[in-house]
């Protein structure tokens, strides 16, 4: 099986090479030559399994170059009991008779990105071998809040690596600072970025496409790979736990097989809301794909008028992990609906960096419209959303999983679709603390470590381990640096 570029067809690699280097040399994302599809007996077969088993079967589909026995112990290192707080790794929880939530919090970090990212260091460092690779990697990283504790915490101690994250100084929440600052390992460092998310994806972006730094650092032994979700490696896990949530409400009774399930994304880079899309290919019955935004609505503006414009002021939200403008993932997409007409995809994407927008052909707006819903909402909104769901359903959620909780809410209004919909659940409150208490009434609730504390107290809901033990960590990390100068700070790093 190989992986071809979006911008250029010719360009192929097998799925080693697709991972150890993230991006393509011509800038575009790798991409399976096509999806493969389950045999139709295999959501039965699927749903007896655990989650670490289903997701050996179903990685194994996407990587030939693999054994079943090198991914079987990559599973159940990346998804045991030391590193997740439940058994079933990415349960699916009742909220009502046609809301399902799939928990995706229950890793190391406490949020969604280490159901990838606990996969990533296995499997990229398997690539690297195969690929017969001698340089260390140095794994760079911009992160709007979790990505980066995802990897460092994926990252640390692995031999063979470096990684280096970089976050925008006042994008992400107390806690998520705090989670990166304290990171323990030998490998890692974090820096700070005067600016915001996308300041800091760009910067790290130019990083790549620096020929002098790629030699310089090669001459002292290292090369430049991706964390972020534009690597395959990180869309590859999350495609499992769809498909296992699948199986999941099969198993109970809640959907037989062949049955409709929508599914509603609280939305960022658009790499959670793609794997649900390859699951669907694969041949899960998925329904509509709902892309929930916060006020940062490109997307939203984008499946409802097939208009990409990021020429409009970036908002600060309660939910940052999804302050984006531009959504890197979003050119796999461009990729299948345009049937891989690499010009095509070049040129929406040459047309993104020069003018800031494209719109895309009639042909791809209508494959947006059999797929996908979208909508949005505001802090007000989604603190409304927290509101309810906790004194209706005594379910506490978090911001990013209160902007889907509301756009699905605004999906069923308009359309009156009463498929059941599996609401993605992308962190833990505890990681949010003063915006959830804000939402559920307190008025002036404790900033930084002490929220996690006062919000277990007010809702009698027990932290998860990981933040509850952050009050005993050392802060090693307090560095800043202005966008332009994010290259001389990897030099510095990498001393
Ligand atoms: C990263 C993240 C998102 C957005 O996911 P994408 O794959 O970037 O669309 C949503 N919620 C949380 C909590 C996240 O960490």
């Amino acid at each position: 099986m190989y992986y071809v570029s979006t911008r250029d067809k010719l360009r192929k690699t097998p799925v080693a090479g697709a991972i150890a280097y993230g991006l393509a040399p011509d800038g575009g994302l790798y991409t399976p030559e096509a999806i493969p599809t389950l045999a139709g007996n295999a959501l039965n077969t699927l749903k007896s399994m655990t989650y670490q088993q289903r997701a050996v079967y179903l990685m194994s589909m996407y990587l030939d170059s693999y054994s079943a026995s090198e991914l079987a112990g990559f599973c159940s290192r990346a998804y045991g009991p030391e590193k997740f707080d439940d058994a079933r790794v990415a349960p699916v929880r009742t909220v009502d008779e046609t809301t399902y939530a799939l928990e995706l919090w229950h890793g190391p970090t406490c949020a969604f990105k280490d159901l990838a990212l606990q996969m990533l260091p296995y499997l990229l460092t398997a690539a690297l071998q195969k690929e017969g690779e001698r340089k260390t990697a140095c794994i760079l990283v911009a992160t709007s809040g979790d990505t980066g504790k995802g990897a460092l915490e994926g990252f640390k101690d692995v031999a063979g690596t470096r990684i280096l994250v970089f976050y925008p100084k006042d994008g992400v929440s107390a806690i998520q600072e705090l989670q990166m600052n304290t990171q323990e390992g030998a490998n890692v460092g974090v820096c700070s970025v005067v600016g915001n998310f996308d300041d800091a994806q760009t910067g790290v972006k130019r990083i790549f496409s620096d020929p002098e730094l790629r030699e310089e650092l090669a001459q002292r032994g290292f090369f430049l790979s991706s964390a972020n979700s534009i690597n395959w490696g990180r869309v590859l896990p999350q495609i499992v736990y769809y498909v296992s949530a699948y199986c999941d409400l099969m198993r109970d009774g809640v959907l037989e097989k062949g049955d409709k399930l929508n599914v509603c994304v609280p939305t960022g880079n658009f790499g959670n809301i793609l794997a649900a899309y390859y699951a669907k290919q694969m041949g899960v019955p998925l329904g509509r794909l709902i892309c929930a935004s916060n006020q940062n609505n490109v997307l939203t503006d984008f499946i409802q008028t097939g208009t990409y414009d990021r020429n409009r002021p970036f908002y600060n939200t309660i939910s940052p992990s999804m302050d984006i403008l531009i959504s890197s993932n979003l050119e796999r997409l461009l990729h299948a609906f345009t049937c891989g007409d690499a010009p095509q995809v070049r040129d929406y994407m040459d047309r993104l960096s020069a003018e800031g927008r494209y719109q895309v052909s009639g042909e791809v707006k209508k494959k947006l419209d059999r797929e996908f819903a979208a909508a949005f909402c505001d802090d007000a909104q989604a603190k409304r959303a927290i509101a309810k769901v906790w004194n209706e359903k005594h379910y506490l959620i978090d911001p990013h999983t209160a902007v889907a909780m509301d756009a699905l809410e605004q999906y069923r209004a308009k359309t009156g679709d009463a498929t059941p919909t599996l609401v993605v659940s992308t962190a833990s409150p505890f990681k949010f603390g003063p915006a959830v208490m804000e939402a559920l009434g307190v008025a002036e609730p404790i900033r930084g470590l002490e929220s996690i504390r006062q919000l277990s107290d007010l809702t009698g809901v027990a932290a998860p381990a990981p933040l509850a033990s952050l009050a005993g960590k050392q802060i090693r990390f307090s560095g800043t640096v202005e966008k332009d100068h994010m290259a001389d700070k990897v030099r510095e790093m990498l001393k």
